[in-house]
């Protein structure tokens, strides 16, 4: 392996990124490095995010730059403001001593005034979204004609996101003796066609085989049945008790819903997701980079600007239509050097895509059994002894308080002391689990006899939904009926709200809600119930009286005969 010295890196480069940490080339830089730093050369690279390409392409591009000349000399074109701030930031990280360079980020959905106004104070290096280039083109407030090097970053993806002709457009204002350097994780038609139409003679480089998989991500699937695939996600988060992962949906509507749901449940989870503003994305993206939240619920697109390079898993809620989305999502994990896992959550009539990816990838999928709740208890039990063990003790700032802390706890031994800071913190997970009964796989092949289990046991749940006592409610909790239902308007956010609204005092933990047609149920604390039951029940909201009371037997005939009399005369008033 040589060193960036040895690449032909430049001394005031150099220092700069060993500042940074980066001891030894990765693969992708001792490939590109030196072909840049020769004349006039055209590098296609094959490479997923992670593998190092910014500083690939970026640090031959500044060492080309005039620091004098100052005018755009090259453009670095890349799908979305987030990816567009973190190449601008690295390229400046590396240029941190070479004197005057400057490098302006432009990107939709920030002022173009300020932009306009960094452009004529003069910039070399442009790193931008091409929507807006384009706009700033057409304000002739950006000069293209002496730009010698374009880099198209996430080629795949921009193609992905309708910016074919922006690209086009982009480039017919620039020189045709430019060099076009293009990145792409994937290498769909579409790129073939820019490749051909626009690069001379290019060098193909491939850092791993051709659309493939990271080398160091496991790709697991959990076939499961459509309605469990809430719990499973669940108990493979809680089996996984150090996940700090993206957990990726097709809809922006099922992000929402499944980050909700798990936020409900007790998880650090949150959603990324195109209905959410800029500034909002913003706030969640900065709280995943801190941990601060270990779930990220998100769609493909709105996941792609999210620079985080040590996530241990992704999860794949359902696979995407195309293949190529999947090699995007498990490139998220298993990067710089790390290994992650790429879960896929599936059902039957999915089995077909696993083996699509699997060709593409080259790569065999785990199948990976649910965890039963005794294995995700004793996981958690572990990791959380694993923390004990290694925890930080500082015994300085403790030191003072030590002593009376002793004479507290004096009459407690060892053994009670472990087993209640174990019971701190994971009474609840043990009382959620301990009866909980394992998830069925889906059987393969007995569709017949599957479909008509499923009928009977959804029909069994439906019947059990409405007496409210088919299922035990969570220790602790007890299950309430309501008499307002979905055709009300009814979601599990509106249960919520009414308790904050009307029911004074601590705040109501609410346990399952489920929803029904005409009435639904709900669960609480049953330290809570004579509070909730004493200021809902009675009240009106949703445009009539609401009753709320125990739901140990099915509504009694009276009261469903109530609840149905209140919905015609509802719908009667609403003609
Ligand atoms: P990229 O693929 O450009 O997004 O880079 C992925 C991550 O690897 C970034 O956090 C870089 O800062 C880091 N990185 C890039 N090159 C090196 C290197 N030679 N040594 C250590 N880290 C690196």
């Amino acid at each position: 392996m040589k060193t960036f010295e040895e690449l032909g890196v430049a001394p005031e480069i150099l220092r700069a990124i060993s500042e940074m940490g980066y001891e030894n080339p990765m693969p992708v830089q001792e490939e590109v490095i030196p072909y840049l730093l020769g004349n006039n050369n055209e590098v296609i690279a094959l490479a997923q995010t992670g593998t190092g390409k910014t500083a690939a392409f970026g640090l031959p591009i500044l060492q080309q730059i005039n620091v004098n000349q100052v005018q755009p000399q090259a453009i670095i074109l890349c799908p979305t403001r987030e990816l567009c701030l973190q190449i601008a930031d690295d390229l400046n990280d590396y240029s941190k001593y070479m004197d005057k360079l400057k490098v302006l980020p432009v990107y939709g959905g920030s002022s173009i005034e300020s932009q306009i106004r960094a452009l004529q104070r003069g910039v070399h290096i442009v790193v931008a979204t091409p929507g807006r280039l384009i706009d700033l083109i057409n304000r002739k407030t950006v000069n293209l004609r002496s730009v010698k090097d374009v880099v198209l970053d996430e080629a795949d993806e921009m193609l992905n996101m309708g910016f074919s002709e922006s690209i086009d457009e982009i480039l017919s204002y620039v020189p045709e003796t430019r060099n076009m350097l293009l990145f792409s994780a994937t290498m769909p038609a579409g790129i073939a066609r820019i490749t051909k139409k626009y690069m001379r003679n290019p060098h193909e480089i491939v850092i791993g085989k051709k659309n493939e998989g990271a080398k160091n991500v496991r790709h697991i699937y959990y076939m499961v049945n459509a309605k469990d695939k809430y719990l499973v996600l669940k108990r493979l988060g809680d089996y996984n008790p150090n996940i700090y992962g993206i957990i990726f949906c097709r809809t922006r509507k099922e992000t929402q819903e499944i980050a909700d749901a798990l936020v409900k449940d007790g998880y650090n989870a949150d959603s990324l997701h195109g209905d959410l503003s800029q500034a909002q994305r913003d706030y969640v993206m900065q709280r995943f980079r801190l941990r601060n939240i270990n779930l990220l619920v998100a769609t493909d697109v709105a996941a792609r600007g999210l620079d985080v390079d040590d996530l241990t898993h992704v999860v794949n809620y359902g696979l995407p239509d195309d293949v190529e989305s999947y090699i995007h999502r498990s490139g998220r994990t298993g990067r710089v050097g790390k290994t992650g896992t790429s879960i896929a959550i599936v059902h039957l009539k999915e089995k077909h895509k696993i083996r699509e990816i699997e060709k593409i990838i080259n790569k065999k999928f785990e199948q990976g059994t649910i965890p039963s709740g005794k294995q995700i208890c004793e996981k958690q039990l572990f990791s959380f002894a694993d923390k004990l063990e290694k925890v930080k003790v500082n015994e300085e700032e403790i030191q003072s308080i030590m002593p009376s802390i002793y004479r507290r706890l004096d009459w407690l031994g060892k053994e009670d002391v472990i087993k209640r800071l174990i019971s701190l913190e994971f009474n609840r997970l043990i009382d959620y689990y301990q009866d909980a009964v394992d998830i069925e796989a889906p059987q393969e092949g007995g569709w017949k006899k599957q479909e008509k289990n499923s009928r009977e046991k959804r029909g069994r749940e439906r019947q059990d939904a409405r007496t409210g006592s088919g299922r035990a409610s969570e220790k602790g909790y007890t299950r309430l009926f309501i008499n307002l239902g979905k055709t009300d308007g009814l979601g599990p956010q509106n249960v919520i709200g009414l308790l904050n609204d009307n029911v004074p005092g601590r705040k109501i933990v609410v346990g399952r809600i489920d929803l029904m047609k005409n009435f639904s149920f709900f669960e609480v604390k049953e330290t809570d119930r004579n509070r909730v039951i004493q200021h809902l029940d009675g009240i009106k909201a949703f445009g009539r009286r609401i009753a709320v009371e125990q739901a140990m037997e099915s509504p009694s005939e009276d009261r469903k005969k109530k609840i149905e009399q209140s919905h015609k005369k509802k719908a009667g008033n609403k003609k």
